[in-house]
């Protein structure tokens, strides 16, 4: 597996491919679990070179804290990828990805997407995501890169900027991997304790609840509010947000949608620890 660390050797590296060879390009920021491995596992299946990279993005953290506590695993995260069958990875340093001055940055603004659910709560968070995704696409040049469902409004914001900027590289979407208890599997996990996993899985089950009750026929404003109690009610569960979305363009819901594919999305703290999670509804 080649390590790679700065823009020329990455070039080097797809240049001297076969011009036949179709590379897959998996974006991480490390701290690799089953959730990145189904990513990986995709873009091994679909392309002739897989790419992984691991970042640990300052511009898509609006909170200092959760930048400094974000667990950092690099030696983990290269035995993970070697066993995978990895073909590189691309572990470039915060000169490298952002040699201009922070006053300097460049700002993408992603208009509704930007208003809601993440964008409302993380200010600055989409702007940050755009800017090291486009960068990454830039210099890796894939056919192919892959991203979590896990991170659904993350997914739409990057398709609407892959629409807009004729970037030419394929989004895929990978469904969420979870735990048996139905957590969805996050980096961020690692900061909580066993007692905060078993609280953490209560955003799926709701999640769970809330899509069979709107499946069953259940009024959206009942629904929703019958979740919101659940986790309200939920001692050590702090809500941030328990939304139902139209996927096609992420409009907030207020009533059901019989002819579209429908989205419950929440975001909470357990402990000290933001988790986001999603179901949806088709
Ligand atoms: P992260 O390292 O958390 O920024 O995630 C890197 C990529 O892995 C993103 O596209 C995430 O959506 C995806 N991902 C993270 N957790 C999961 C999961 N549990 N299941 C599927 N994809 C995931």
């Amino acid at each position: 597996m080649k390590l790679l660390q700065d823009v020329s050797s990455v070039r080097n590296f797809t240049q001297k491919r076969a011009p036949e060879q179709e590379i897959g390009l998996v974006p991480t920021m490390g701290a690799l679990h089953q959730g990145h491995m189904a990513l990986l596992k995709a873009s091994l299946r679909d392309n002739d070179l897989t790419i992984c990279s691991i970042y640990v993005n300052p511009t898509q953290f609006n909170n200092p804290d959760d930048l400094e506590k974000y667990p950092r695993t690099l030696e983990h995260d290269l035995n993970f990828l070697k066993d995978v069958g990895c073909d590189a990875v691309f572990f470039p340093s915060n000169q490298v990805m952002y040699p201009e001055e922070g006053s300097q940055l460049l700002q993408l603004n992603f208009g509704h997407l930007d208003k809601i659910l993440e964008g409302q709560h993380r200010s600055g968070h989409f702007s940050g995501v755009g800017l090291v995704v486009n960068k990454l696409l830039n210099i890796v040049q894939p056919k192919r890169a892959y991203f979590g469902q896990k991170d659904l409004q993350q997914l739409a914001v990057i398709r609407q900027m892959v629409d807009e900027f004729f970037i030419p590289a394929e989004i895929i979407a990978v469904p969420i991997v979870r735990e048996p208890s139905g957590l969805a599997l996050s980096s961020r996990n690692q900061r909580l304790s066993t007692e905060e996993k078993k609280t953490a899985a209560q955003l799926y089950q709701t999640l769970l609840y809330a899509k069979e009750q709107y499946k069953a026929g259940g009024d959206l404003t009942t629904v929703k509010q019958q979740a919101l109690n659940r986790l309200n009610g939920h001692l050590g569960i702090q809500l941030e947000y328990f939304e139902a979305v139209r996927m096609r363009d992420f409009q907030l819901l207020i009533d059901r949608m019989e002819a579209d594919t429908v989205a419950f999305c929440v975001a909470a703290y357990v402990g000290e620890v933001r988790l986001i999670d999603n179901v949806v509804v088709s």
